[in-house]
């Protein structure tokens, strides 16, 4: 596209040429006729003063004609010519008349002869050249004709230099004007070059640059209207971000995954806990094939079901990684345009994979325990059947039945103990504070020490505590009392007899530290993590035997977490175990 001044101004340069070139040839023209016209006149004059002349000469004199023609015709730089009546030619300032042939034919010298002036223009052979000839007749006393002629080259010569210096002024004026036109090509584009600037500076989203409202009053309206546009433009794109944000906003903050896809499955939208859930970058995903970027191939069935109904749908989709599962909650529909029509699917994710974890819990939790309920019921059942079916009739036998009845019974006991301490300590968790209050740990462990006498002093175990008289927390002295001795209990029950158990408390950076550490038997290492499960036992059979109801590591993790803090554990096979409660820090306490 050429520029608009690269359009004006070349017009412009024409009609001024064409200008130019008409004013120059009329103006030629013209001179050239004034000036044969002039030369006309000024030959006639010429003619005329030797007309006057011949008055003083009488008839016959040729010699006396013809020298006066070339004395005259020298002077005035003219060629006089003299003819008679007869056509003869007696006067010539350019040649012998005698030697010249009449002249009565000529076209200006026949009406000067019938007493007419005559002119004519037409190459004289006698001169070689394109002269003027102007006639004037003589009456007396000589008769005839009086010609004055002049060669036309004069005046060309003349009408050159002349031309010359039209041609001059002429190029003078073209270049004048065509810098003239040119500034005023500019001056009418470049509004419209700033205005193009503008429109481009709006197009990038520059609504804060007005336009110049100036120039002509086309261009005024123009940049008015365009300013005022660029008002408008600026509103609506502030709404329209505005409620893009807005949308953001609320699509980043929902806990559930949003996901819209188009009906060729390429996605649109995936908001933050969507592109967590599904472990993809949300910029890297969008406008690309669901099947391409996101391989869980339960979800691809769900949108493509979800892509084919008209009706909302519902669905599990459960997502494996490497070491786990994942459970998602996924609900389906259309997803329809402003006018209604349906252009894909949105899908709403949401991660049930704590609540699965849950159920499955408690459903474990429930068959375990009624697991372990029913070994001693049954233990109980048999052996009172056994006494019913005779073994009453021998002394020895129903007391050695009853005594075991008794320990069964004191095993239901504990597990029905510990399963109501359990659910009482698990509902600090769930939200209800426990009440904590501001007392020194040393007595907690020497309470604990006095409550395992017995059974240590039963192996011959010594148990050592190393705890500073100061040492406080705010605390639930009972629970926590309970959890040590849950430690002190197992640490006891897992070493041999005659070994030793030790107790220390003490601050660590955070945290306030109690430990509980044996020289026992120890943990196998893939038991760690899950020891603190309920009913989880490293040996059931030991445990059973040594009156363990698999739940008093649960006890002493849940007793941990209602006071803020955790349980840990450190075992090395054969050489003992340190278990350890973490308690906040009495300083981060005050401070949170
Ligand atoms: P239990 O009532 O069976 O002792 P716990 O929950 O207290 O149940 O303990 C779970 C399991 O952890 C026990 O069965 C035992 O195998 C193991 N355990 C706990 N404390 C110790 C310890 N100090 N030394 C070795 N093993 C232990």
């Amino acid at each position: 596209m050429r520029r608009l001044v690269w359009q004006i101004f070349p017009s412009f340069l024409l009609l001024i040429l064409l200008c130019l070139v008409a004013v120059s040839w009329f103006t030629s023209r013209s001179l050239r006729e004034f000036h044969v016209e002039r030369t006309a006149a000024d030959l006639e004059a010429r003619a005329r003063l030797v007309a006057e002349q011949l008055r003083h000469f009488p008839v016959g004199t040729d010699a006396a004609l013809d020298a006066l023609s070339k004395q005259l015709g020298e002077l005035t730089g003219t060629r006089i010519t003299i003819v008679l009546d007869s056509g003869r030619v007696v006067g010539e300032t350019s040649e012998d008349p005698a030697r010249m042939e009449s002249h009565a034919g000529r076209p200006e010298i026949a009406p000067a002869l019938t007493g007419r002036v005559g002119t004519s223009i037409r190459f004289s052979r006698t001169l070689q050249k394109e002269m003027m000839y102007v006639a004037v007749p003589v009456a007396s006393p000589v008769a005839g004709a009086v010609r004055a002629a002049l060669p036309l080259d004069a005046i060309d010569l003349t009408l050159r230099e002349l031309y010359l210096r039209m041609v001059l002024g002429g190029v003078g004026v073209a270049i004048l004007a065509a810098l003239i036109s040119l500034a005023i090509a500019r001056r009418i584009s470049r509004p419209l070059e700033e205005m193009r600037l503008g429109a481009a500076r709006f197009a990038a989203g520059a609504f804060d640059q007005r336009l110049a409202v100036g120039g002509s009053a086309e261009l005024h309206a123009l940049a008015e209207a365009m300013n005022r546009m660029a008002v408008e433009l600026d509103a609506r794109m502030r709404t329209v971000l505005l409620q893009r944000n807005e949308q953001e906003a609320v699509l980043a903050s929902m806990v559930e995954g949003v996901l819209a896809v188009d009906a060729e499955e390429r996605i649109l939208r995936l908001n933050r806990a969507a592109a967590d859930l599904l472990r993809v970058d949300p910029q890297q995903v969008q406008g690309r094939h669901i099947q391409e970027v996101i391989r869980k191939i339960d979800l691809q069935r769900f949108v493509a079901r979800a892509l084919a109904s008209p009706l909302p749908v519902e669905g599990d989709i459960v997502l494996r990684e490497q070491e786990e599962q994942r459970f998602l909650q996924a609900h389906g529909a259309p997803l329809r345009n402003a006018e209604g029509k349906e252009i894909g699917a949105l899908v709403v994710l949401n991660d049930v994979t704590r609540l699965r974890r849950l159920e499955t819990i408690r459903r474990d939790f429930v068959a375990n325990v009624s697991h372990e309920l029913k070994t001693p019921i049954t233990a109980i059942k048999g052996f009172v059947e056994t006494l019913q079916d005779g073994a009453l009739e021998s002394p020895e036998d129903a007391r050695r039945f009853l005594a075991i009845i008794i320990r069964q019974a004191d095993r239901l006991n504990a597990i029905v103990e510990d399963l109501l301490d359990l659910s009482r300590i698990e509902q600090y968790g769930e939200g209800n504070e426990i009440p904590l209050q501001l007392a020194p740990l040393d007595p907690i462990l020497r309470g604990a020490i006095q409550a395992t006498a017995i059974q240590a002093a039963a192996k011959e175990i010594r148990i050592e505590v190393d705890s500073p008289p100061g040492l406080q927390a705010r605390i639930d002295p009972s629970l926590l009392e309970q959890a040590v001795i849950n430690l002190v209990d197992n640490a006891v029950k897992y070493s041999d007899p005659g070994g030793r158990v030790r107790l220390e408390a003490e601050p660590a950076g955070d945290e306030l530290l109690i430990r509980v550490r044996d020289w026992g038997c120890g943990i196998e290492r893939q038991h760690l993590p899950r020891l603190f499960e309920r009913f989880y036992r490293v040996d059931r059979a030991r445990s059973r035997k040594q009156g363990g109801t698999g739940l008093g590591l649960a006890i002493v993790k849940h007793i941990a977490q209602a006071h803020g803090g955790r349980v840990s554990v450190q075992s090395t096979p054969g050489q003992g175990c340190v278990f350890v409660i973490h308690l906040p820090a009495l300083r981060t306490l005050i401070q949170s």
